[in-house]
């Protein structure tokens, strides 16, 4: 037989799967003798059944017989007596906490014959009538699904008609006329009377826990959290006990130590007179511990000691819910708490300091999307006037600048020197040059996962979207939002944490935690409070913690010389990927150009000739930044098209010519040569090795300057230790020949400068699924492999991320096909099992091979735990990423299983 009933003597906190979180914890603090009104526990697997049956399994009733009847003969009190009657809650209870989600009701059993022998018993009439209409009102909402208001409303009547604003000002006959309303209201809303029985309200209480757990907002809440639709929620049903029993009674909620801010000691809140959710609800202003202890010294002494023994207990921050009756404290609930990102790095270093929890243990209790959290600059929380509207916190941080409408003039603006914030209606992948040059991003349209919110959140930009209230004019240049219009050039600042949107400049103040990063300890500490240099000082002991225990290595994509200095300021311990094609953005192009559309030799290498020079320039800052360290230089990567001219614009201007009969030969052998080489799926086409390998001289010219630069400084007494990677290698032949020609001509260039080995390494990306399957022959020809994580999800999955992520993922992460972009973590099943393939059987050709990540996923702390396990060398991420990866990859190490 199937047990599907615990009491709470049974059980323990490690049972959340069976008993739900607060069954589980209820059980432990039964165990540990703490004063835990008596009751038991429904499993989370009678829920399951319920649910797939639609009735309750036979033996639940049964069982639940059994354990109602203990507890009544352990209590001396029978459920719903006419005679001091035994009361329960019946409380929802889930493994995960769904806060609000789900529904509890309080004192089942009472009846129009009980209430009496409540007040008798009690010598309290008032109480049992309170207590009664709180029944009534619960299992009203709840149980029989009549509106809540239906009942606050009658409550609200009843306070005005009597001239009185809170509930405790209403008496005894208040209340039971009260009864009669809700009765009322029962019988109008459901068309049956209240039931009376006791046995059948609880029953009836039980099935209704079980419900909900499938209504729409905890299925949606259980979307939106990752948590799994099929677990079900466990029921407790608890003897009651009363806060609600005059001004020696109360109920309250407290933290050992303050959720908000870390803060030691214990914070609570308590109401007197009151019962249940009251305290939360904001009915009454609530009390202080301080207050209670003034109130009821040792109910607050002993709630003091209880809440002490549970945080030695469970080594972390605990809440709790407790009740005092008259003078007597109950615990109710309690659980290792939420709390922000700031408490979570103060409280994890205060138990350190205790001696309750090891540095390791610290490091697994804080989290990278933390860190990134406490690094985004915030709005002064005084500064803030009202929002004029909100949209969607998609990408977190405070951004203030002035409205431009379109990626031009972000960037003409910003290089102006201006502050600006791009509004658009949504934006594409054409805006993205404004996306960088902006301070931050709002559209009217889009979600979570809109072209915006998705790159702004990669580069660490604040974004709201999906502010439907902006009436945007792009072409006019003007917001029109609650009846103000907005034009190009005013002031609007975004809250990317809250989606909030507020007209002007509102202040920001820059986070104290970026400060410690990026200028060291002292910076940080300066002319702050106490509280933030508690603060600054947690982050920087784990942070230093993790760095000592990380396996892994954590370096930077950085192209130029400025981003990788601010990668080595925040830890990077070198260069994983320089894209070099950002390196011919703007007047370059053209140089490019002329390489790739050159009639003959000669034109060619003149045109190679001519981008020699500043090629090398970039190549000696940027290994000069990085002194020491190594850096992973990619060749030339993009689609061709993107070297080439725009075919319509370049159509365009050939048709308007010839109309004109002024055709210009230039133009017209531009459109011949832009249209033979047009392709319908650049991603899929003349790119990578490919181009390198069709267009003679390309890698070559690239691979000399990179080995002049670093003979310059070589010269200069400098340490390069630079690394050539091949872009989209899906043959080990592709490989050599690029290796063949480099390697000669690495060693013409050194015998040349007599500066000896030169020890540059040449590697490859694999990021094609033919690449990872054939890593045990590519290993023969790389000194090194990284992972490039994006192309290798496109080509995986044939994804083309431009489109999809706007078309697709909508629907696909709605639907549950994936519960997180692919493109944001990595798909551990698909792609990571090919990463997983080419690193052991690259390995097993050349055990010695360096392996690290280059794609995006380098810097997402779920992606980052897989790496550590698959046993890469490195991860390299965005240079602003690099103390998340750093912290993650310390947690990885303190929290991974071995082996
Ligand atoms: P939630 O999960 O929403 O917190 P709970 O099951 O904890 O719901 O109950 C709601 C409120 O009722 C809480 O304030 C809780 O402390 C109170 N409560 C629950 N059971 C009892 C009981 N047996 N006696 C007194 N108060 C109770
Ligand atoms: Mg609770
Ligand atoms: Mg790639």
């Amino acid at each position: 037989m199937t047990q599907y009933v615990y009491d709470f003597s049974q059980g323990d906190k490690d049972q959340k799967d069976l008993l739900g979180g607060k069954g589980a914890n209820l059980a432990e603090m039964t165990k540990l003798g703490l004063p835990v009104p008596p009751g038991f526990t429904i499993t989370t697997e009678a829920c399951r059944e319920y649910l797939r049956l639609g009735v309750e399994p036979g033996e639940l009733r049964v069982q639940a017989t059994t354990a109602l009847r203990q507890l009544e003969d352990r209590l001396g009190r029978q459920l719903g007596d006419r005679h001091d009657p035994l009361l329960v809650s019946v409380r929802s209870g889930a493994k995960f906490s769904m806060p609000g989600m789900m529904e509890t009701v309080l004192n089942v059993g009472l009846n129009d014959a009980s209430v009496k022998g409540l007040a008798e018993a009690s010598g309290d009439e008032r109480f049992a009538w309170d207590s009664y209409r709180r029944l009534l009102q619960m299992f009203g909402k709840t149980v029989l699904d009549i509106p809540g208001e239906v009942f606050s409303d009658e409550m609200d009547k009843l306070k005005s008609a009597k001239g009185v604003t809170s509930d405790v000002d209403l008496d005894t006959d208040d209340l039971k006329g009260l009864v009669q309303a809700f009765k009322d209201a029962v019988r109008t809303h459901s068309g049956a009377d209240f039931p009376q029985h006791p046995r059948e309200q609880l029953d009836l209480a039980i099935r209704a826990v079980f419900k909900s757990w499938n209504t729409e907002r905890a299925r949606l809440y259980r979307r939106r959290e990752r948590i799994p639709q099929n677990l079900g929620t466990a029921v407790n049903v608890c003897t009651m006990v009363f806060g609600n029993l005059g001004e020696s009674s109360g109920t309250g909620v407290a933290f050992t130590r303050d959720p908000a801010t870390g803060r030691a000691g214990a914070y609570g809140d308590y109401l007197a007179n009151a019962q249940g959710e009251d305290v939360v609800a904001g009915i009454r202003n609530t009390l202080s511990l301080d207050d209670l202890a003034e109130l009821d010294k040792s109910s607050h002494k002993q709630l003091m000691k209880v809440m002490r023994r549970l945080e030695t207990h469970y080594r972390d921050l605990c809440d709790i819910e407790f009740t005092i009756e008259r003078g007597k404290l109950w615990m109710l609930q309690t659980r290792v708490g939420k709390r922000t990102a700031a408490a979570a790095f103060r409280i994890a270093a205060q138990l350190v300091d205790e001696q309750m929890i090891t540095l390791d243990e610290a490091l697994s209790r804080v989290s990278g999307s933390q860190l990134a959290q406490l690094m985004f600059p915030r709005f002064d929380p005084s500064g803030n006037g009202d929002p004029v509207t909100a949209g969607m916190a998609a990408s977190p941080g405070a951004a203030v600048g002035r409205v431009v409408f379109d990626s031009p003039a972000a960037v003409a603006w910003a290089g102006r020197g201006e502050q600006v914030v791009l509004v658009r209606k949504e934006t594409n992948p054409d805006d993205l040059a404004g996306m960088i040059a902006a301070n931050g991003i709002l559209t009217a349209r889009g979600g979570k996962t809109s072209h915006a919110a998705v790159v702004a959140r990669g580069m660490g930009k604040t974004c709201v979207c999906g502010a439907e209230e902006l009436d945007i004019d792009e072409r006019g240049k003007a917001i029109r939002v609650a009846g103000q219009t907005v034009g190009e050039g005013d002031w609007i600042s975004i809250d990317g944490s809250t989606g909030q949107v507020f007209l002007g400049q509102v202040p920001v103040v820059p986070s104290p935690v970026e400060t410690y990063i990026e200028e060291g300890l002292d910076a940080a500490c300066d002319g702050v409070d106490q509280e933030t240099v508690q603060l600054v000082q947690a982050v920087d002991r784990l942070l230093r913690h993790a760095d000592q225990r990380r396996r892994l290595g954590v370096r930077a994509n950085a192209d130029t010389a400025e981003d990788a200095t601010r990668a080595r300021t925040l830890g990077a311990q070198g260069i994983g990927l320089c894209r070099t094609e950002h390196m011919f953005l703007g007047e370059r192009r053209t140089m490019i150009e002329r390489v790739i559309l050159a009639d003959t030799p000669e034109d060619r290498n003149a045109a190679l000739d001519a981008l020699l020079p500043p090629q090398r320039e970039d190549f000696t800052a940027l290994l000069d930044a990085m002194d020491g360290l190594p850096v992973t230089i990619r060749l030339l990567d993009p689609p061709l098209h993107e070297f080439l001219p725009d075919r319509t614009e370049l159509a365009v201007r050939v048709a308007t010519a010839r109309a004109k009969g002024e055709a210009n030969p230039e133009d017209e052998r531009l459109l011949t040569a832009v249209e033979r080489l047009h392709e319908s799926n650049p991603m899929l086409g003349l790119r990578g090795v490919r181009l390198g390998l069709v267009t003679p001289g390309l890698f070559l010219l690239q691979v000399r300057a990179i080995v002049e630069a670093t003979c310059e400084l070589r010269r200069q007494g400098r340490s390069p230790n630079v690394e050539i990677m091949v872009p989209l290698i899906g043959s080990v032949m592709e490989l050599h020949l690029v290796r063949d020609e480099a390697d000669a001509l690495i060693e013409e260039i050194a015998a040349e400068a007599g500066l000896g080995d030169l020890r540059i390494k040449i590697g490859t990306m694999i990021e094609l699924p033919r690449a990872a399957l054939t890593a045990h022959r590519i290993a023969d020809a790389a000194d090194f492999f990284s992972f490039g994580t994006n192309d290798l999800t496109q080509t995986t999955w044939a994804f083309s991320r431009d489109d999809v992520e706007a078309t697709l993922f909508a629907a696909y992460l709605d639907k549950g096909v994936f519960t997180v972009s692919p493109f944001e973590t990595i798909d551990a099943d698909g792609v990571g099992r090919l990463v997983r393939i080419a690193a052991e059987e690259g390995r097993a050709t050349k055990p010695d091979l360096k392996l690290g990540i280059c794609g995006e996923h380098g810097g997402d702390p779920e992606s980052i735990h897989f790496f550590h396990q698959v046993g890469l060398d490195y991860v390299s991420c965005s240079p602003y990423r690099v103390p998340v990866a750093r912290l993650e990859a310390g947690r990885a190490a303190v929290t991974a299983p071995p082996g």
